[in-house]
């Protein structure tokens, strides 16, 4: 008989009742670290004092009222977001599948607007993710994630990652866009090296182009700047946002340049929630704490920690970790076990790990975890080792 539930997603024996930090507490009391942080997403951790503040105060006041009217923790919102970024204005969603949705559309509708309709390809790359929509499925273009969901959304350009000569062969002029996340998340925290990037960049610049970066798992300061590409020093022209940006509460956002957004008029894109009072009233306390560039500082010098320990723990248990990768707290360990077997390992030591593709276990702490809690984490992460490279042994 089918689960009440859509059995789609295959879930680990635990269930969470209350979150505090970098804790999770099973209802039998348990308390599991939590170095996944929903995914990313919970960026200042469980339960932020300022975030849950900002969400009962917007409570007690509005919850909805359509984007029919203006709403002003939206606009704070915008005008922050811009003021932070390459951006000129911003589309609100509830999640980066949606972010993704209206990419797609912005990039071709500006296009048409110039009279080019006939560009509407979208290059992307292998291991990329872009969310599950037909748009998203389409984009990422993996057997895993299409098979068997019929004809796909035409227009899109799978090519190797971080391969410059194959993209620049590609640049003919059916392309609108180039769609590329700065670091893979689900692909197996995969890095584009910044030279990459900025190959993309120079590409579109010759070509017309547009540049549309998938930071909903890299932005909002996980890699230790506000957004990914700032280490690259480049701009995008469309920049897709989610996760990280609501702390735990569904929202997420398009970026765009004025140029980039000009063919977005009235009546062309729409969102009953995007928007919505309570999503923006915690986005805009989530971008006030982590834009400051003192909270930024200590993304990096806890990634710095973080990565300096693990790469210990490859040094240590070779048999087990091969690697580390990554970008500040969006760390990857490659293993030379089985990483499900590793993240199993885990569990019994009352910690949160990701899996990700090409045998990766992903490490997405809350932002705000502390020297102590990183402490902790690598010595259960030893534990783990000892557990699995005994396993093995039998
Ligand atoms: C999670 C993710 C998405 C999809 O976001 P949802 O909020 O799950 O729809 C898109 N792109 C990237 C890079 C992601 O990590």
């Amino acid at each position: 008989m089918i689960p009440s539930v859509l059995p789609t997603y295959s879930r680990a024996p635990l269930s969470f009742v209350k979150g505090e930090g970098s804790w999770l507490y099973e209802a039998d009391g348990r308390r599991f670290l939590d170095l996944g942080a929903g995914i990313a997403v919970n960026a200042l951790g469980h339960a932020h004092p300022a975030l849950v503040e900002a969400l009962t105060t917007q409570a007690q006041n509005l919850w909805h009222v359509s984007n029919l009217y203006h709403i002003p923790a939206q606009q704070a919102l915008a005008d922050k977001l811009v003021d932070e970024s390459f951006a000129d204005t911003v589309f609100f969603t509830n999640s980066g599948t949606e972010a993704c949705e209206l990419a797609v559309k912005m990039a071709r509708k500006y296009w048409f607007e110039k009279d080019q309709p006939e560009r509407v390809n979208i290059i992307t790359f292998d291991g990329s993710f872009h969310g599950r929509s037909a748009a998203g499925i389409a984009a990422a273009g993996s057997e895993k994630m299409t098979k068997g969901f019929g004809p796909l959304l035409p227009g899109f350009i799978h090519l190797p990652f971080a391969d410059h000569e194959a993209v620049a062969a590609a640049m003919d002029d059916t392309v609108a866009a180039i769609l590329v996340e700065p670091v893979q998340g689900e692909g197996g925290i995969r890095p584009l090296p910044d030279a990459c990037l900025k190959g993309l960049r120079d590409l579109c610049d010759e070509t017309g182009a547009l540049l549309i970066l998938d930071e909903v798992q890299c932005g909002v300061g996980r890699t230790g700047k506000l957004f990914a590409h700032e280490w690259a020093g480049i701009e995008p022209d469309i920049m897709m946002v989610a996760k990280g940006i609501g702390g735990g509460f569904p929202l997420g956002a398009v970026l765009a340049t004025e140029n980039a957004a000009s063919g977005m008029t009235a009546g062309t894109h729409g969102s009953t929630y995007g928007g919505n009072p309570l999503g923006c009233a915690v986005g805009g306390k989530v971008l006030d704490i982590i834009a400051e560039p003192a909270f930024l500082d200590e993304v990096n010098r806890k990634a710095g920690l973080l990565r300096q320990k693990l790469e210990g723990l490859v040094a240590e248990f070779p048999d087990v970790y091969e690697s580390v990768r990554g970008a500040g707290l969006m760390l990857g360990l490659k293993c030379t076990a089985v990483n499900m077997d590793v993240i199993g390992a885990a569990y019994d030591k009352e910690t949160l790990l990701i899996p990700a593709a090409d045998n990766v276990v992903r490490l997405l702490p809350p932002l705000t975890i502390t020297d102590d809690e990183i402490s902790t984490a690598v010595a259960r992460l030893e534990d783990v080792a000892q557990a699995v490279r005994t396993k093995n042994k039998d």
